[in-house]
């Protein structure tokens, strides 16, 4: 993918925007680009450098990110919206074309990588109440404020925020900002950038500083440190990746969403809305607490993987009331008029919670609570779906285990309140109030 049209190759001490962004370490990279930890040395901050493929598409998608990112940041002033900021953008000219770059504010690992940390064990309760806080408060001002779907919200797209920011604070992070190309760089040459000469100065005094003082605090200097573990910490996260983002008015794809996080509407193709990203939500605080991914679905004999993802569905939320189930373009393809999925007859029904008991030995109570909060966004009828403005209310998020161990089995069923304490349910759902 390093050729024309594709990847921008760059080496540690790279240049870019005139000398302002110098390539520190590759954080990771993806189908149209690869992040690299870059040291601004304008603003004397770490940031996420995403840069690119060239192709006249890849350009095309890299403008359409930064137009959402763009309207995110425009309407984020205090950076308090769980949702990632846009600081910069500009063009590269490299050996193989013109890169779009965009400079984003530098985040930890996604939640995709702390569940493997975990050994797809899940995360304590109180961790995912803290995850699901900042994902809700990222969507809600997504879908309320800026009228933004993302279509594809899943762990990998939600990156931790450090617990000390190594953007802000180089000398307790350990990390001493890189400068230029390290000498005797195997690769050679390709794609020079002359540093100016006075802003290579005021650099590399600020990075003697920095190291004498670290001397000074007996610290020793290596790259900060992702939160694997969150012992103590108190969780927080923001929304990333919106390559696939769209306007609630100007949708244009009708196959959206990564396969396990997809919303039976968008397989039955009976149009979609913000509650697709709802319906994401939920799988996803389902796998950060019991670890596992909760559809997996898979083609067999004489079914596709649409209709295993529906009987998988059915089998955990109930039947897909006849209206739904036969109401999309491609409700043909799967199901008979009585509302019967065609080829998939027996299935075993089963429940949220008692999923949540037998299989990943939740407690009773735990299991209740936490399927009473989810089971309402997984409702097939998208309006009838809680808005994240409405999650935010429940009152799952506003109590808290305690005396919770690392293992969900062993944790208290007691409960602290913690502020919501008016908050009662009415006769009606939670979120219908
Ligand atoms: P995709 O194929 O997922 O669309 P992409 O090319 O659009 O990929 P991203 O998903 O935006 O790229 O980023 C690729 C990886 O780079 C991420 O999975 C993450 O590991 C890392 N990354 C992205 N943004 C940041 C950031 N702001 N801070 C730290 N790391 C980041
Ligand atoms: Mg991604
Ligand atoms: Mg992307």
């Amino acid at each position: 993918s390093y050729r024309k049209g594709g990847y921008h190759a760059v080496r540690v001490g790279d240049a870019f925007a005139g000398g302002r962004y110098i390539a520190q370490r590759k954080l990771g990279w993806g189908q149209f680009s690869t992040v690299w930890l870059a040291y601004d040395t304008r603003s004397s901050i770490y940031v996420a450098l995403k840069i690119q493929k060239s192709g006249p598409q890849f350009a095309q998608a890299a403008l359409h990110e930064i137009e959402f990112l763009s309207a995110i940041a425009k309407g984020d002033t205090s950076n308090c919206r769980c949702v990632v900021q846009l600081v910069d953008h500009f063009k590269h000219a490299g050996p193989n074309g013109q890169h779009w770059c965009m400079v984003l504010e530098f985040l930890g690992d996604s939640l995709l990588r702390l569940i493997r940390y975990n050994r797809y064990k899940g995360l304590a309760l109180n961790k995912v109440r803290e995850i699901c806080k900042c994902i809700l408060t990222g969507l809600d001002y997504l879908h309320r404020e800026l009228g933004i779907m993302h279509t594809d919200l899943k762990p990998e797209n939600i990156l931790l925020c450090s617990a000390i920011d190594p953007a802000k604070d180089p000398i307790r992070s350990g990390m001493t900002p890189i400068l230029e190309r390290p000498e005797g760089n195997p690769n050679g040459g390709v794609t020079i950038n002359i540093i100016e000469k006075k802003l290579k100065q005021r650099a590399r005094r600020a990075v003697a500083r920095i190291s004498e003082r670290r001397a000074s605090m007996g610290g020793v200097g290596a790259h900060p440190k992702p939160d694997r573990c969150l012992d103590g910490i108190d969780v927080r996260c923001k929304v990333v990746d919106f390559g696939n983002a769209c306007w609630a008015d100007k949708q244009f794809a009708e196959e959206i969403q990564t396969r396990q996080y997809r919303a039976p509407e968008v397989i039955l193709q009976s149009g979609y809305s913000f509650s697709v990203d709802m319906w994401s939500f939920a799988c996803t605080a389902l796998e950060l607490a019991t670890g596992e991914m909760l559809f997996t679905p898979k083609g067999g004999q004489g079914f596709s993987e649409d209709e295993d993802h529906l009987a998988l569905m059915m089998e955990l939320l109930g039947k897909i009331p006849r209206k739904i189930a036969i109401g999309g373009a491609r409700s043909k393809d799967y199901f008979d008029r009585h509302g019967d999925l065609k080829r998939i007859r027996r299935l075993k029904y089963w429940t949220l919670d008692r999923l949540l008991v037998d299989k990943y030995k939740f407690s009773d109570s735990d299991a209740r609570e936490f399927a009473e909060f989810l089971c309402p966004i997984l409702d097939f009828v998208p309006e009838k779906r809680p808005t994240a403005q409405q999650c935010l209310q429940h009152p799952w998020l506003n109590t808290k285990n305690i005396n919770q161990k690392e293992s969900k089995s062993e944790s208290s069923a007691e409960k602290v309140d913690v502020g919501m304490s008016n908050l009662k349910i009415k006769d009606e759902p939670w979120h219908r109030q």
